[in-house]
């Protein structure tokens, strides 16, 4: 089974929406479009993209709506695709939260590149130095490699599910760090979803049988009783090479 990066293309222009869709499941993504901006806002929620790509003529609302709407909950990277060529549109757009800012007509090489940064930079913006320099987090056994979304312990791939995995990818992400519930769910799940504790502890029952040698007694993932999930940053009894580049 192969993990790929969502992407939420918000575009009302047919032709351009299936080039640009076209591109993407070439290369690699899952691709869902929105024509409208309801429907984008809608989407966004309920299917937690890795990369949003956002036009900001729309015929419902403008796009810096639905930015600013999907900023209050979510570090989701958003791309702005616009024929908007003026320097304070830009600016308006990078100060409401936007990544980047590409403008029409783009070429296509051009746009996957800075999709691509634009996740790279996200998944590094955490501060996680070993992170940031190879796409891959490690401790103790357990690897994650955020280029192919795969976790593998002791040399081994998990075999998580797309929830799965992003559930460890966050707190890989965070590592040594406690990331509270409520934080964890909008971050899988959207803004939206009751705040019902119970998905979360089914996806972290199944991540730990696959993952932890005990699950009873993690050496992973740690429960911080009625807060959060702290992934270790270290394991005792491995070596860490924290001096290697
Ligand atoms: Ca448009």
């Amino acid at each position: 089974m192969t993990i790929k990066d969502r992407v939420l293309l918000i575009e009302d222009e047919r032709s351009i929406g299936n080039l640009i869709a076209t591109l993407l499941e070439a290369n690699g993504y899952d691709v869902i479009t929105a024509r409208t901006g309801q429907e984008a806002l809608s989407l966004a929620t309920s299917h937690c993209p890795d990369v949003i790509l956002l036009d900001l003529g729309l015929p419902d609302m403008d796009g810096m709506e639905i930015l600013r709407a999907v900023r209050e909950w979510s570090v989701i990277p958003i791309l702005v695709v616009s024929a908007r060529t003026e320097e304070k549109d830009k600016v308006a757009a990078l100060d409401a939260g936007a990544d980047d800012y590409i403008v029409k007509p783009f070429g296509t090489a051009e746009l996957l590149a800075r999709i691509r940064a634009a996740i790279r930079h996200t998944r590094t913006a955490s501060g996680n130095a070993q992170l940031a320099h190879s796409g891959i987090f490690t401790v103790g056994g357990l690897s994650i490699d955020y280029n192919s979304r795969r976790v593998y312990v002791d040399g081994v791939d998990a075999n998580l599910t797309q929830n799965e995995f992003r559930l460890v990818a966050l707190l890989g992400r965070y590592a040594g760090r406690v990331i509270t519930y409520d934080a964890i769910i909008r971050q899988l799940w959207g803004p939206n979803v009751k705040n019902d504790n119970q998905i979360l502890r089914v996806n972290m029952a199944n991540i730990r049988r696959k993952i932890e040698k005990n699950p009873a007694d993690p050496q992973y993932i740690f429960t911080e009783a009625r807060v959060g999930y702290r992934m270790a940053d270290a394991v005792p009894g491995y070596e860490t090479d924290d001096n290697s580049d």
